[in-house]
């Protein structure tokens, strides 16, 4: 069900017990369930991924979900949390004699992390959660617009490696590149669908035109 959907009948004052038996009771093998058990107890969560503001200090690092929790949908969570990993040895590695990481080292790993971790749940979001690619071009199109940011991005990220100040600079530059790039998909599925609703209401008015010409 789409969540809208939910949100609507939540509005007009349905618990979510109600909506789910409602919806499970339109089908035949459901509905003698729902009815032996109108009083089953039902559990809700939400789910939300996120990014966190901060996820090191002068000695201490956070990997994997722990610092970012990327979307389902992306299935990127294993190559996020290898890649935090990665860096955050090398970045422990620099430091051993030191004791703690410098400003810099704070400042380019949480830079990689939530740069990244950004990108990844807003490609999800714009192309497959939010209505204009997916519905308005197809499923196919908001994937095809999804995997050719995430298998790109991640082939860029281990070839370059972005920890000095000049490939974080063009990695940065590349980032928003790809955020236009969602962007631009979300525009062109608001485009398509406004042109295809004029035309619908141009063709019913032609329709109501010649169907009174013809009375
Ligand atoms: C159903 C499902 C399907 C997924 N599919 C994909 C996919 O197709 N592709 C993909 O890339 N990712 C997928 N993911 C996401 C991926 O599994 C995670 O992003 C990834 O495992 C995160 O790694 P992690 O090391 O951060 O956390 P985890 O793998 O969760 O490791 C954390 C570990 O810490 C342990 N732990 C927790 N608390 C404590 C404590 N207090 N003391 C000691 N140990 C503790 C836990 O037991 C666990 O072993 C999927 C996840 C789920 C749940």
């Amino acid at each position: 069900m789409a969540a809208d959907k939910l949100k609507e009948r939540r509005r007009n004052g349905r618990s979510v017990g109600d909506v789910l038996r409602g919806e499970l009771a339109r089908y035949e093998r459901f509905t003698h369930l729902v009815s032996e058990q109108p009083d089953t107890p039902i559990s809700t969560c939400s789910y939300r991924s996120y990014v966190n503001k901060r996820v090191c200090g002068p000695n201490w690092l956070m990997v994997g979900e722990a610092a970012s929790l990327p979307d389902p949908l992306t299935a990127n969570g294993v190559t996020a949390a290898f890649r935090h990993a990665q860096d955050a040895t090398e970045a422990i590695r620099a430091s051993v004699r030191r004791g703690s990481l410098t400003k810099r080292q704070q400042q380019v790993y949480t830079a990689n992390v939530c740069g990244m971790g950004h990108a990844f749940n807003h490609s999800i979001e714009k192309t497959v959660y939010e209505w204009p690619v997916r519905r308005s071009l197809n499923p196919q199109a908001a994937q095809r617009v999804y995997t050719a940011f995430s298998y790109s991005i991640n082939a860029m990220y281990s070839k370059f490696r972005p920890q000095a100040r000049l490939p974080m600079a063009l990695f940065g530059l590349l980032l928003h590149l790809w955020w236009v790039w969602m962007e631009g998909w979300a525009l062109a599925g608001r485009f398509t669908f406004y042109r295809r609703q004029s035309r619908l209401r141009q063709g019913r008015s032609k329709g109501e035109l010649a169907s009174k010409a013809g009375s």
